[in-house]
């Protein structure tokens, strides 16, 4: 028997270890932490990287939608469309500036926001359509946005799973009017710790997430809105920079491990497989499958000695946090069967073919 772990972390890091240390010196000899060269070439780097003209680092996903959010001057009486198949920080960044979540079904095929219902929850308070490119798999950003430009609203791209993903060679995080991510470590670009970012085309966006993030501070002492501290530190800045050049390479593991898995797996029990449209590039953030024996096979594995998980095991309606809300079971009917049908096998750049070779015969056993 293998023990195989859901994700680690180590092969990455063992790539890089030396220059991490070496920024880390750098860092520390400067003795500048705070909004610094480095956050500036990460900032830089990172609109490069997503194609666009500005990006503006922050201290963590929640954040970078918060302040998409606020900036666009979404607060209370307004409505900001999310999908009922996130996580919980999607929809409380909207319940944070005091505007109301209206979520909208998944699509059963890429548990994706499914845009054919979204025109059925616009209304006249809509400001905001706020889709998730879940699991690394990029939303139909642009039916999305065809939906927006004729209702009067914006699209803010939750890219936090997205790092590298692309439609017809376009990056997500470029094609709402501001796009927030996040890069908590375990992310496809994850920090050493918390981090952030906003990425934008529009100039006048990029001068008020600046200013937002830093106590609405556009001058040093000058204070032009109340706006909150939640700044990306140098050192994160430092390592982020070093992890966005692997960024393509890590991606293209993960296809390929996926794709492994995929020939591995096609035609075994009822088993449901990731698939992509042929202008998707996805990224891969997690490998997600579906069964109607989900918890038996999560079982089965774990005596097998591999870990798996489950994003999500509850939708965020039905989340206690949102108990007030009326939502109840049968509200998000696809959401809801995605959650007790779906598992993520262990997937991470470094893993062996090997390792997915067992998962997969272990699977098959399981079907057998
Ligand atoms: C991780 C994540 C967030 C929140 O990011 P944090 O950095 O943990 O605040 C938001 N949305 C999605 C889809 C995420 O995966």
């Amino acid at each position: 028997m293998q023990a195989i772990p859901f994700l680690s972390l180590a092969p990455q890091y063992d790539r890089i270890r030396g220059k991490l240390m070496e920024s880390f010196k750098k860092v520390i000899d400067e003795g500048n932490f705070i909004l610094g060269g480095e956050v500036d070439a990460f900032e830089k780097e990172y609109a490069a990287y997503t194609g666009v003209k500005h990006c503006v680092a922050v201290a963590n996903g929640l954040d970078s939608l918060y302040i998409s959010l606020k900036i666009l001057g979404v607060g209370e009486g307004d409505e900001v469309i999310v999908p009922a198949l996130t996580c919980a920080p999607t929809w409380m960044a909207v319940s944070r500036t005091g505007a109301t979540v209206v979520p909208v079904d998944a699509d059963a095929k890429t548990f994706n926001i499914d845009t054919h219902k979204i025109e059925q929850v616009v209304s006249l308070k809509t400001k905001v359509i706020m889709p998730v490119n879940l699991y690394g798999r990029p939303a139909d950003l642009r039916a999305i946005l065809t939906i927006a430009n004729q209702k009067k609203c914006f699209v803010i791209e939750d890219n936090a799973q997205g790092h590298g993903a692309s439609i017809h060679g376009q990056k997500t995080g470029s094609f709402g009017l501001i796009n927030a991510t996040s890069f908590y470590p375990t992310k496809n670009l994850g920090a050493t710790g918390d981090g952030g970012a906003i990425t934008t085309n529009d100039d006048d966006l990029d001068e008020k997430a600046r200013c937002f993030r830093n106590y609405g501070s556009s001058h040093r002492f000058y204070h032009d809105v109340i706006g909150i501290n939640s700044r990306l530190d140098e050192l994160q800045a430092a390592f982020l920079r070093i992890k966005l050049k692997h960024l393509d390479d890590w991606n293209d593991e993960r296809r390929e491990l996926a794709a492994f898995y995929k020939r591995n797996l096609t035609g075994v029990g009822d088993m449901i497989l990731p698939s992509d449209a042929e202008s998707v590039y996805s990224a891969y953030h997690l490998f997600v499958v579906c069964t109607k024996r989900r918890d038996p096979l999560k079982k089965f594995l774990t005596q097998q000695g591999i870990e798996t998980d489950i994003h999500y095991p509850v939708p965020p309606h039905l989340q206690k946090a949102y108990s007030q809300f009326g939502f109840s079971k049968g509200s998000f009917p696809v959401a809801e069967m995605i959650c007790e049908t779906i598992l993520s096998l262990p997937l991470w750049p470094g893993m062996k073919m090997e390792q997915v070779d067992y998962v997969s015969q272990c699977v098959k056993k399981f079907f057998n």
